[in-house]
């Protein structure tokens, strides 16, 4: 089973990309976690990546489709995974099309979390008290809700007219959220 969890900042992507993990035997691929690892590692990629991240920007589309090309090929991938924070562009939407297109693979649903702003940012906030992450400040939180709105807002559309959108209320607990999605995949 192939996934794409779809959301603003603060949807709760992570949590529930966590709980569709275990239920479903399959695995999750964060990009977010990926380019915070290279950042805390300091290899090439963090340095590449992490002004942009601190600013909220996204990181340029070459470099984030050229680690989901090489990360989806691995061999824990084969019996199917999550997308947690890609794609989030159309061309990175594009480039994954073109490669389950060339390796045979498709995706079997994009789940787009729901969330007002004013709650998002909320839990944006308070998350960066718990978890202290450097882009969890309100300049940065400002930017990554309007890099959303921007560029990863036209995804829904994107996948609605291909057929492959489910849509669930990200306003709950994070049971309830759960509970939503396995309804709407019908799992
Ligand atoms: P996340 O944990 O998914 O909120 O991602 C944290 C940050 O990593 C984002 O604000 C971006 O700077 C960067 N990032 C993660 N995934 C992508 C992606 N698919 N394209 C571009 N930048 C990304």
């Amino acid at each position: 089973m192939i996934l794409i969890l779809l959301g603003p900042p603060g949807a709760g992507k992570g949590t529930q990309a966590k709980i569709l993990m275990d239920r479903l035997g399959i695995v999750q691929i964060s990009t977010g976690d990926i380019l915070r690892d290279a950042v805390r590692k300091g290899t090439p990629l963090g340095l590449k990546a992490k002004d942009y991240m601190d600013r909220g920007d996204l990181v340029p589309d070459e470099v984030m489709i050229g680690i989901i090309e090489e990360r989806v090929g691995q061999k824990d991938c084969e019996r199917g995974f999550l997308l947690d924070g890609f794609p989030r562009t159309i061309p990175q939407a594009e480039a994954l099309d073109a490669l389950f297109a060339k390796t045979g693979k498709a995706i079997d649903a994009v789940v787009t979390l729901t969330a007002k702003e004013e709650e998002l940012v909320k839990r944006l906030l308070s998350r960066a008290e718990a978890e202290g992450r450097s882009d969890d400040n309100p300049e940065s939180i400002r930017t990554r809700l309007q890099v959303f709105r921007e560029k990863t807002q036209p995804l829904i559309d994107y996948y609605r007219s291909r057929g492959k959108l489910v849509e669930v209320d990200g306003l709950g607990t994070v049971e309830e959220v759960a509970e939503r999605i396995k309804e709407a995949l019908g799992n």
